[in-house]
């Protein structure tokens, strides 16, 4: 296991955010990552589970622990019936990397996200509202700590999946790996539709610049188009993609948390609804 004090967070987070963590915790496997939780729930402590960091911002400074997820859990092994199991700590792309060999597909739009696999079932990460398509689509099962009673526990099945939403945002868990049933798909047509992905998010998404992805899952897509290029400090709408954020100019928190309230405003005169997608680590 790994543990880091007072360490500068902007390799783990895709806003590129500054940020000192008093203390991190990198466990390696399964048995360190009990261990880890045994100790935070023995002291009371709350704290932060970050995977690969493309959905938070984090604040100036971190006093919560915070536990990284991106190491203990790398495996990928088919099981039973074409059913592949995943551990959370695996990139997507290397998802699907390994179901592309065994003429598995489904996943492709997820080529262009930055994400874990724990990260992409915790949001049911997928492609727009309208669409209806996300990770969860394939979900048989996922494996989960329960912190309350610390016993690892299956979660079966995909109901509770919502636009960015899982059953584990409303639960006290950490999600160590999930089972997939993937479509067969020829390797030919998996190739060209994460050709077309990558296209797509560089020709329509700011991803060149740090960013966390879209801000609101639910929002007024005429105010977020209104906003598109409003700066306040490093951070700014982005020109190109509306209800995006981008940092441009070494941005703080409090250059996004302006923005972001500025957004809300707009949604509040006009009595429009609207639900954070990014989540704010303080
Ligand atoms: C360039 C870019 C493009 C993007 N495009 C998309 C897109 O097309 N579709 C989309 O849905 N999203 C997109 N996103 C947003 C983001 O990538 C997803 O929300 C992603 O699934 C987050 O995964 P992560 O591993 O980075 O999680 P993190 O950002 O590290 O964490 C996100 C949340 O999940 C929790 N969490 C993470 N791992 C676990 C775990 N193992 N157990 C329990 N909780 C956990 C964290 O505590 C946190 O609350 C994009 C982001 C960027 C930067």
């Amino acid at each position: 296991m790994k543990i880091y004090n007072e360490i500068d967070l902007y390799r783990y987070n895709t806003m590129k955010l500054h940020s000192i963590a008093r203390i991190m915790y990198e466990p390696e496997n399964v048995d360190e990552l009990l261990a880890i939780f045994r100790k935070l729930k023995k002291e009371d402590t709350a704290f932060y589970l970050l995977s690969a960091g493309s959905n938070i911002v984090f604040g100036a400074r971190i006093e919560r622990p915070i536990v990284y997820l991106m190491s203990f859990n790398t495996n990928m092994s088919f099981c039973e019936d074409g059913i592949l199991e995943c551990g959370a700590s695996v990139r997507i792309q290397s998802l699907l990397e390994k179901i592309k060999e065994f003429s598995l597909g489904g996943i492709e739009y997820l080529a262009s996200v930055p994400s874990s696999v724990g990260g992409a079932v915790y949001m049911n990460a997928g492609r727009g509202r309208k669409i209806k398509r996300s990770i969860s689509d394939y979900i048989e099962s996922v494996r989960y700590l329960d912190i309350a009673d610390m016993q690892i526990k299956n979660m079966y099945g995909n109901d509770g999946y919502l636009y960015r939403s899982s059953p584990f945002q409303s639960l006290n868990t950490v999600i160590l790996s999930a089972r997939f049933k993937f479509i067969k798909q020829d390797v030919d047509i998996t190739n060209r539709l994460i050709k077309e992905r990558l296209a797509y998010s560089q020709r329509y998404l700011s991803a060149d610049k740090p960013s966390c992805g879209s801000v609101f899952c639910l929002m007024n897509p005429v105010i977020m188009r209104l906003l598109r290029g409003t700066r306040y400090g490093g951070a700014i709408f982005s020109k190109k993609t509306s209800n995006w954020i981008s940092n441009i100019d070494n941005a703080k928190v409090g250059d996004i948390e302006v923005l972001i309230g500025k957004a809300i405003r707009w949604h509040k005169v006009f009595f429009s609804r609207y639900k954070i997608e990014i989540r704010f680590f303080k």
